[in-house]
């Protein structure tokens, strides 16, 4: 494969990724925080009052939570990108870097 058709292939690629946490960071923005009501009370896990306050807490927080672990990935997968000479644009690494295949790999 040229050279240019590799580094276009590997660009879909980071494009196909960056959509992907888009996806996520648009799906958090459209969602309704949660409330008891707005969505309800979530059903126990377990008779102890402080597991159910954990989980009440974490639903609480879940949206904005999500939301900053996603921006966390876009601002990563927007740093490290190809840099169109088969390097990493962020770490100069051989395209792809070790940063962009790990994130690949835990979103995947
Ligand atoms: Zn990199």
């Amino acid at each position: 494969m040229p050279s240019s058709a590799r580094s276009t292939a590997r660009l879909s690629e980071h494009t196909k990724l960056l959509r992907c946490v888009q996806g996520i960071q648009e799906r958090c923005s459209r969602a309704a925080p949660w409330e008891p009501d707005t969505v309800g009370l979530p059903a126990p896990t377990s008779p102890s009052a402080l597991s159910r306050i954990n989980d009440v807490a974490f639903y609480a927080h879940a949206r904005e939570e999500v939301a900053a672990l996603a921006a966390v990935c876009a601002h990563l997968v927007r740093l490290h990108h190809p840099d169109g000479e088969e390097h990493c644009a962020s770490c100069a690494g051989p395209w792809p870097c070790a940063t962009f295949v790990e994130i690949a790999q835990l979103l995947s």
